[in-house]
Order: C-alpha cells, then structure tokens, then sequence
C-alpha cells in the first residue's frame, strides 16, 4: 500500500517528467475514482492547461494547474502514478491518463478501485476537508512530542492517525518502531523524551532511505523489518524473533528482544 516514501517517489516522478508542458487530452477510463468533479469537467479544467508544481502532504500528491486548480491524486491500496510514451498501450488498470504535448502521458493506474483523483482550487482547503494532519516530514521533535503527550492510545496508532501525522501506513510505522526500539503498543502518552526523540530520528531516516531507494522494497537495507514481516521469523538485528500482534486493528510486527 502506498505510503510516505512511495506517494513521494511519485511526487519526484511528476516533478521530473510532467510539468510545464500544455494537456493536450484527459482520458478518464474509470469515473469512480473521481472525487467530485465529473470526468467532462476534469478535461474542461485541465485541457490546455500545464501542471506548474508539485506538493504532498502525507499520502496526498497535489499538482498545481495553471490557472488557479490543484489535481489531488491518491492512491489508495495498490495505486501507482507512472509516466510512459503515447506510443505505448497504457497498463491495465490505467484509470486516467493525462497526454500532455510532445507525446509523454501520466498514467494513474490502480488495480483496486480505492484511493481517488480531484480537483480543488484551494489544496489548505482540501486537507481541512479531509482531516488531514500535517506530512510527517513537517513535523519537529517538539510537536512529535506534543502528539505523543496528547494521545492515550498506543504509540503506533497515533503514527497512523492520518489527522494527527500524515504520511505513515502499517508497514512503515513499525519500521520506524523497530529502529526506535520501541514497542508499538506502548501508549504514547507515556513515551519520554528520549524516546520521543528517538522516533522523530528513526522517522526522518527511515523516510529518506526508502525514498532514496525508490520506495522499492528490494533495494531496502537487508536489517530491515520490512523482510521479516513473519510471525516467528528471525530478528534482523539477529536479536531474538519477529512477533506479530494486533495494534489499532492491524498486523503489527516487532521483537520482543529489541523493542521495548
Ligand atoms: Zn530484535
């Protein structure tokens, strides 16, 4: 599922390969993914235009329009945001496809019907709507801190609380937990300082060694829990096993060695 390190590999891709050139045609293959805007009025809005800038918060990927609009991509449980040449059959569940002049075309695909493409003219506006706290990356040690204090459940269900912090899903809070050496169900308002600290360390590099790697699971460090999502499976500090328990309703793997 799309996380922080994934939706930023996108953001990069757009930045990289689709801005400042005019829309020359949006195909909406499958309406449902919009959300609030027609597939008539997305081409209406966006034809013509170019896409002038890119932002994310969280999960959410916005592309500036000229002309005053933000495109909101988000990608759900298997959505991807690729960039490929006209002359190619687009991959299945393409969604939408934006051609823009010259022949390059920017394909939302998502093979799971979850996840949704917008238009809003006001992207603050559009994360107040959503409850959408501020992207992890923003958050300082003083008001990761603040969160922490200020929430009884466990640790881990505030890293995923969307309106607390946004941008971590399972997958990349227990990472962080594990290089924290934090216990995910401990609760948050009773993790100190130092520990405070820790979390807001391990999540900054956590964040910029998977981006760095293209959010690509296999290119991620081999001492990663992210390899050893077993129940039983060994330690990849090779300190004691994986365990898997539930936490705010998910799958959460840790080790009861190195996590405390
Ligand atoms: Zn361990």
């Amino acid at each position: 599922m799309p996380e922080l390190p994934d939706v930023e590999v996108y953001r990069r891709r757009l930045a990289h390969g689709a801005l400042r050139r005019p829309v020359d045609e949006v195909r909406v293959h499958d309406a449902t993914l919009l959300e609030g805007v027609t597939a008539e009025a997305l081409a209406t809005r966006m034809v013509g235009r170019r896409l002038t800038g890119t932002a994310r918060r969280g999960k959410h990927l916005f592309a500036r329009v000229s002309g005053g609009d933000h495109l909101v991509l988000h990608f759900g449980m298997t959505g991807v945001l690729l960039t490929d040449d006209v002359e190619e059959e687009p991959p299945r569940h393409t969604r939408v496809a934006w051609t823009l002049r010259g022949g390059t075309r920017l394909l939302f695909v998502n093979q799971r019907k979850l996840g949704h493409v917008a238009l809003t003219g006001d992207a603050d506006d559009y994360c107040r709507r959503h409850d959408l706290g501020p992207d992890a990356l923003d958050v300082d040690g003083p008001a990761l801190r603040r969160l922490l204090g200020g929430h009884r459940g466990s640790v881990k269900a505030l890293l995923m609380d969307q309106s607390a912090i946004a941008g971590l899903g399972n997958i990349y809070t227990d990472e962080v937990l594990f290089h924290a050496r934090l216990d995910p169900r401990r609760p948050a308002d009773g993790i100190d300082v130092r520990e405070a600290a820790r979390v807001h360390r391990q999540l900054h590099r956590v964040v910029r060694v998977a981006v760095d790697a293209g959010a690509d699971p296999a290119r991620l460090p081999r001492g990663w829990l992210l390899h050893a999502r077993e129940q039983g499976a060994p330690c990849p500090r090779g300190n004691g096993e994986v365990a898997r328990v539930r936490v705010g309703g998910r799958s959460t793997y840790f080790c009861r060695a190195c996590q405390s």
